[in-house]
């Protein structure tokens, strides 16, 4: 099942989509630059043991072979094995395919101008090279198609012309290096098929995890927000304030209460209250949010706040400018049986300087909120 996903995103040419092979790139980019170093290294010193084969083959173009051998591709491999920690993944494959056709038509051609009666027998190298770009370095499939391909091609061209070669030989050799080809071009595919959809299943299963991850955090946020007016609820609040008060930085805990609310509702019905009670819930959290502190609603018409401050200095401070606040909002409330027409409401607080218990702080800011109704309401007082 996973990989039949997998594979529905694999072209012909094994290409992964794009993002993913920047993820495969980021996940084992480093992995494959040093395979890469390491068999740049292994190869040249092979590549270049067949100076001393080309000695006994080519004989009459020793000195060319060797120069080319020596003096191009070993310091163009070189440049290479430099060069691929440092360029972008895109142009370190093609790089490599241009490496590794170097390798493949140079051989061709040194045969192709060879005299020697033995130098169809270097032609036996050539699979040697073809192994080792397709199956060692493993070149992207696409390369390695492009590679094969071109190397195939070159092979029988120089085959089919080179005057001289023995008529004999042109069947046989042209079975061998077509079949040795295919052999390490299918070889190539195989792998890098394996890599692709490995990584496709583990990208798939990554990606889901996270999708998950995201649907429970989005799941959680829902459930510790309050439907009507969009700010925390109570769940969130009774999470979050034991966490608070672990800690040990002053915090001072207001309950507020909007002034006369059933009367609002009695006017101007349900819908509207619920318009108002939004507007209130919304700028007790902005509040809250400019005083680096919480708010949530507590139920009802009622709200809490936990703002960080010593109550002693600074609550009565604090909860003054909230009813201000509120106040200015100049929310008509006509109805009002105290002679006032907005909405106003009422605050109790409490700091954790007496106790850091939970119960202990809500009842205390609840009673003073009692306190500051009785006192005529629009105004706040402390527990
Ligand atoms: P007080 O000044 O003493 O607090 O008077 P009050 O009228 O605000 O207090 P009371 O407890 O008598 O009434 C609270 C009202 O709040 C009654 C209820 O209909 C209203 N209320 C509570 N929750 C909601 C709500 O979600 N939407 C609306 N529209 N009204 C609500
Ligand atoms: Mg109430
Ligand atoms: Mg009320």
């Amino acid at each position: 099942m996973l990989h039949d996903r997998a594979m529905g995103r694999l072209d012909w040419l094994l290409r992964m989509p794009t993002e993913v092979e920047h993820a495969y790139e980021r996940d084992y980019g480093p992995d494959r630059i040093t395979h890469l170093r390491q068999s740049i290294l292994i190869g040249l010193i092979v590549y270049n043991i067949y100076n001393l084969t080309s000695y006994a083959l080519m004989a009459d173009i020793q000195p060319i072979t060797v120069a080319m051998r020596l003096l191009v591709l070993s310091p163009g491999s070189l440049i290479i094995f430099w060069l691929v920690p440092r360029m972008s993944l895109a142009w370190r494959e093609r790089m490599l395919l241009v490496g590794m056709l170097g390798a493949s038509l140079l051989p061709l051609w040194l045969f192709s101008i060879s005299q020697s009666p033995y130098a169809a027998y270097t032609l036996g190298e050539l699979p040697l090279v073809l192994l080792f770009g397709n199956m060692l370095l493993v070149l992207r499939f696409r390369y390695a198609l492009t590679f094969t391909g071109v190397t195939c091609a070159a092979a029988l061209l120089v085959v089919y012309t080179k005057p001289g070669l023995d008529p004999h030989l042109i069947f046989p050799v042209t079975v061998q290096i077509v079949s040795g080809l295919f052999f390490t071009l299918y070889g190539n595919w195989h792998t890098e098929r394996q890599r692709a959809r490995g990584y496709l299943a583990q990208y798939d299963a990554e990606s889901r995890a996270d999708e998950a991850e995201r649907a429970g955090n989005m799941l959680r946020d829902m459930s510790r927000t309050d439907m009507l007016t969009g700010i925390a609820n109570r769940r969130h609040l009774d999470e979050l304030l034991p966490e608070l008060l672990a800690g040990h930085e002053d915090l001072v805990l207001l309950m507020v209460d909007v002034d006369h609310f059933k009367a609002y509702n009695d006017a101007y019905g349900h819908p509207e209250g619920d318009v108002c009670l939004t507007r209130i819930a919304t700028t007790l959290d902005e509040f809250a949010e400019r005083h680096q502190g919480f708010a949530a609603r507590y139920g009802g018409e009622e709200f809490t706040l936990v703002l960080p401050g010593e109550v002693k200095t600074g609550g009565a401070f604090l909860a003054d400018r909230l009813v201000r606040a509120v106040r200015s909002l100049s929310l008509p409330h006509p109805s009002r049986p105290d002679g006032l027409s907005h909405i106003t409401v009422s605050v109790g607080y409490a700091g954790t300087g007496h106790s850091r218990d939970v119960k202990a702080l809500i009842e205390q800011a609840d009673r003073a909120l009692y306190e500051a109704k009785r006192a005529g309401r629009n105004l706040a007082r402390a527990g």
